[in-house]
């Protein structure tokens, strides 16, 4: 069964480096609109070897594309249109955004010493860059497929598709979904619907305690409260190194030997409008990928396997019925309450539930 994730890297462009992928960002976007005109105004062309010859020159000359990034605009407008007229529509289609399929190795690849090489409007350039919480899809076991360019703020981003072929294991015994936060660090639920509960206050107490006593010397400025914030960093990240290991260590041996840990993915949560208070905090913390890699790490040497899916409703949608509304659930009594059956239960256990059935879909190779 092949399994595909988005590894998200974030590009370190020097100066010169930024000129050159914003030009080459903006070249993309208008030659994207250009090309949808001339698709539009010649009765909505969608092939494209015809797109390909209505616009191939434009692009090269007015827009400076090289060759492959002008077919590669084609290629992206032809099945817009495609689809647009499989769902029966027939307006003009516009691109707010550069949309760009980088195809690794032709378009993009990784240089031994550790740079990212991507085409752009007048050569390749080699950047630097940071995989942190990515380090899995470095491993040597994904293979890289498409890849976006993103800019967000000033920031340079590439998503990057990877593929694995993972092996289907048939001795699996136990399946146990597991729902990460802060009021419960996690929450999980195995087979025969035993829970394990980790409790967060302790941690999250003293992890603000840290923020405050952070935010306090940094305010100061001075030499000496520099360098207790060097120790003071150093003490916070040995302790949240000791929860990780602890936590993942209750998991794994909740689980036991033969299982299927089921874990939310939340690599792409950034992607999502609206996103949940718990994400807020868990994105951004490094603990959190530190934890989920101290769970595959110990689960690969258990005979456990690991895997990943969107966590996206995991928290609204009634295991009961399948009745998905946010209002089924309540913040602040952390109850479930389906508004259509009225299946009732602890809010944390209704994520580690949803989670662990869609596990179970995924594996039996169904997409959750
Ligand atoms: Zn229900």
């Amino acid at each position: 069964m092949e399994l595909i994730l988005t590894a998200k890297i974030k590009l370190l462009p020097n100066e010169e480096q930024k000129k050159q992928l914003i030009d080459t960002i903006k070249a993309i976007k208008l030659a994207l609109n250009y090309t949808s005109k001339i698709a539009y105004y010649n009765n909505l062309v969608s092939s494209f070897n015809k797109l390909q010859k209505l616009v191939y020159n434009d692009l090269r000359k007015q827009f400076s594309l090289k060759s492959q990034m002008a077919c590669n605009v084609c290629s992206v407008v032809a099945s817009t249109y495609k689809s647009m007229k499989s769902n029966q529509e027939n307006t003009l289609a516009i691109y707010k955004k550069s949309k760009f399929q980088y195809s690794y190795n032709r378009d993009y690849s990784f240089t031994k010493d550790g740079l990212v090489s991507i085409g752009t409007l007048n050569k390749r350039i080699k950047l630097a860059f940071i995989t942190k919480g990515q380090e899995q899809y470095f491993d040597g076991s994904w293979n890289f497929g498409t890849a976006t360019l993103i800019y967000k703020k000033g920031k340079f981003y590439l998503h990057i598709a990877c593929k694995k072929e993972i092996e289907v294991n048939n001795n699996i015994t136990n399946v146990i979904g597991i729902d990460l936060g802060m009021r419960f660090l996690a929450t999980a639920i195995d087979s025969k619907s035993n829970h394990l509960f980790i409790r967060g206050n302790q941690v999250k107490q003293i992890r603000s305690k840290y923020i405050k006593l952070r935010k306090s010397l940094q305010a100061q400025g001075t030499k000496s409260a520099k360098r207790k914030l060097k120790t003071l960093s150093g003490r916070e990240n040995r302790f949240m190194t000791n929860v990780n290991h602890c936590v993942s260590k209750a998991l794994l041996n909740f689980a036991g030997e033969n299982s299927l840990v089921v874990l939310e993915d939340l690599t792409n949560i950034n992607l999502y409008a609206s996103v949940q208070n718990k994400y807020r905090y868990l994105r951004m913390s490094w603990a959190f990928s530190q934890l989920k890699f101290f769970i595959e790490y110990k689960a690969s040497m258990k005979n456990i396997k690991v895997i990943t899916v969107d966590p996206k409703y995991t928290s609204q949608a009634c295991p009961k019925c399948g009745f998905t509304h946010k209002n089924n659930r309540n913040y602040q009594t952390h109850t479930f309450t389906c508004c259509k059956c009225k299946y009732t239960s602890n809010d944390d256990r209704i994520g580690a539930i949803n989670i662990r059935q869609k596990g179970i879909k995924y594996h039996n190779g169904i997409t959750a």
